[in-house]
């Protein structure tokens, strides 16, 4: 494997399904243990989070994801109006 290959493998965005199984694994991580009652708040936000009531939280991957992705489409319509401007931020 080239060093190349590497790169692409380390900014390849994780699929919807991926996303939800890692929040699946965080939310069992909030829930092991102690569990203070912070945990126990941001897990049940997490775990109600679904499509259309979306928790929009930080930790959240499946909202963090669609921060990505939402971000990653206004940058190519701005690229699509603006044909320079992929040139003057990179
Ligand atoms: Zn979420």
């Amino acid at each position: 494997m080239t060093e190349d290959e590497d790169d692409d493998d380390l900014y390849r965005e994780i699929t919807f399904a991926e996303a939800k199984k890692e929040r699946k694994q965080h939310i069992d991580w909030l829930l092991k243990g102690e569990g203070t009652k912070d945990t126990r708040r941001r897990a049940k936000l997490l775990q109600r989070c679904r499509k259309g009531d979306r928790c929009n939280q930080d930790e959240c991957p499946v909202c963090a994801r669609r921060t990505r992705c939402a971000a990653r489409r206004i940058g190519s319509v701005a690229e699509a109006i603006y044909p320079r401007f992929k040139a003057a931020i990179f």
